[in-house]
């Protein structure tokens, strides 16, 4: 299938086919390392392959190197992908994840395309993607962005407001929480990201004790995704690990 020579991607980057491979099975080794360090079983934690900037022929690679899990940053260049010929056939087999920030004008749009919406962090923008999952029939399923530190992170809602979102969400129908998001700032150390994992894993906790159910913990990038599976992620995302670096 692969061969070691190299070839140009739709970008004009080179990769060989089999150093991409080999960064995906690393990834999934690390993983499973991290899993096994914290008493965790590996099959709990998903990996979201990041695709932002990453070209639509490359996604097709990361499909049949076997990844189903896709992550986007934004609604347009996600529609561009899912709706391309290349990719379209194997939409029922996808799954295409939201990441990045979403205004709410384009909430109609991300419920037609996003399976989990990573980055709820308002009531206004959750009434929003309700209004139009009513209108699809659909239940979303959402993520609430967390945000720990006032300087990096631009998006989330402040820990302190967490509960009351919480509680004005529960009552809109066709919306469905399943956990927490976070992104922490860029340390190159990734030891230093672990107090902001273990706050939201608290964080997350603190809530399921209040009566909500929130299973998954989406946190973790390239550079520091096994400390935050030792500190509980079940999702992590991931981007320059895979496809290398964005241009
Ligand atoms: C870009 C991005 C990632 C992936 O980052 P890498 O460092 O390339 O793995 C993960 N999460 C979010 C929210 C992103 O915007």
């Amino acid at each position: 299938m692969s061969t070691p020579l190299e070839g140009l991607d739709g970008d004009g980057v080179t990769m060989t086919d089999t150093a991409f491979l080999e960064n995906i099975s690393s990834i999934y080794k690390k993983m499973s390392h991290a899993a096994m360090r914290a008493g965790r079983n590996p099959e709990d934690i998903k990996l979201i392959a990041v695709t932002k900037t990453v070209s639509i022929e490359r996604v097709k690679q990361a499909v049949d190197a076997g990844l189903r899990i896709f992550g986007e940053s934004r609604v347009q260049e996600a529609q561009k992908k899912v709706m391309s010929n290349e990719l379209r056939a194997m939409s029922e087999s996808l799954s295409w994840h939201l990441i990045g920030h979403l205004q709410k004008n384009k909430a109609k749009a991300a419920v037609e395309l996003f399976d989990l919406i990573h980055s709820v962090d308002s009531v206004e923008l959750a009434e929003a993607i309700n209004k139009y999952a009513e209108k699809l029939g659909k239940t979303q399923e959402i993520l609430i962005q967390v945000k720990l530190s006032m300087e990096t992170a631009k998006h989330g809602i402040l820990k302190d407001n967490l509960i009351s979102l919480l509680d004005g969400i529960k009552k809109m129908e066709h919306l469905e929480v399943k956990g927490l998001m976070t992104i922490p700032p860029y340390f190159d150390e990734p030891g230093m990201a672990r107090p902001y994992f273990k706050e939201t894993r608290r964080l997350r906790d603190e809530a399921e004790m209040n009566g909500f159910k929130l299973p998954e913990l989406s946190m973790g990038m390239t550079n520091d995704f096994e400390v935050a599976i030792e500190e509980g992620a079940t999702m992590v995302r991931i981007g320059t690990a895979i496809f290398g670096d964005r241009t």
